[in-house]
């Protein structure tokens, strides 16, 4: 079998962050009719599929946060996102990661470079804002030459003889990394509405509304029913 690299995007992906960086979706177990048979496993029935009373049995169990049934349901996806953003993604516990390693490989080593710049919001240091009168190009252009130099600085550990462990120090937190994040729906569903928040850093953020997007075919009734309670799906 012809091994492929993990930095080229499954078919079923999205791209965000200007280009630079995507998120698809690998694989997943189960659907809708999956949870509502979960939640009713007791009476020992099986649907195939989906009627009136499941859907409306799926809305009872968001409601009442009985969540064990959406555990049921579990997507796994290859993210491809600057190492700042997979330090956010990470402190999610729930999930379980799987990482190319710079212990191993320097191939396709690639930086995040912002298409615009925001200003810091003042009264709130985990908030920024978009400035049409702000012009970071002259920025940006420094921010590509800082990732170039580290670039370089790293070949030049690598050439006189510095262990990969030890050179990888220097690369900055917009490296581009690949992972692999398996969540079951429960969890998935408490990591977009902490992520696809107006609280969330924009970056991580565009990352969470194109998760919704890979996932709305696999549970068109749960992304309705957020749509009417005011969400963004
Ligand atoms: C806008 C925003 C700003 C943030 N700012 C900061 C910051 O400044 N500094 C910082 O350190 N972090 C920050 N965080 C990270 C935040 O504190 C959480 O670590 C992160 O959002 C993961 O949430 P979680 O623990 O609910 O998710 P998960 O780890 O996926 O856990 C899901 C749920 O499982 C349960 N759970 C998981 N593990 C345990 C456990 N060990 N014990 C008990 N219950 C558990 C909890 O109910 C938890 O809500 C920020 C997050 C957001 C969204």
């Amino acid at each position: 079998m012809a091994l492929e690299h993990l930095n080229v995007p499954p078919d079923d992906h999205v791209k965000v962050l200007g280009g630079q960086g995507w998120v698809g979706l690998i694989d997943h177990l189960g659907s809708e009719a999956t949870i509502v048979n979960a939640a009713r496993v007791s009476f020992g029935k099986l649907k195939k599929e989906m009627d009136e009373r499941d859907v409306k049995l799926l809305e009872y169990l968001i409601d009442n946060k009985h969540t064990s049934p959406l555990e049921h349901m579990v997507f796994t996806f290859s993210i491809h996102c600057p190492l700042f953003v997979r330090g956010q993604w990470h402190r999610h516990r729930t999930w379980s990661y799987n990482e190319i390693s710079r212990r191993y490989t320097e191939i396709d080593m690639e930086f995040y470079t912002p298409v615009e710049l925001r200003r810091q919001a003042e009264n709130n240091r985990q908030a920024s804002y978009s400035d049409p009168d702000f012009d970071g190009s002259a920025l940006i252009r420094e921010i590509r030459a800082h990732n170039e130099a580290s670039l370089k600085l790293y070949e030049h550990l690598l050439e006189s003889g510095v262990c990969r462990e030890q050179a990888r120090g220097v690369l900055p937190q917009n490296m581009m990394v690949t992972f692999w994040g398996t969540v079951d729906l429960s969890n998935l569903l408490h990591f977009l509405e902490l992520r696809d928040s107006d609280h969330a850093q924009g970056e991580i953020r565009e990352y969470a509304t194109a998760i919704k997007k890979l996932i709305k075919p696999y549970i068109p009734n749960v992304a309705a029913y957020f749509a009417r309670k005011g969400q963004a799906w």
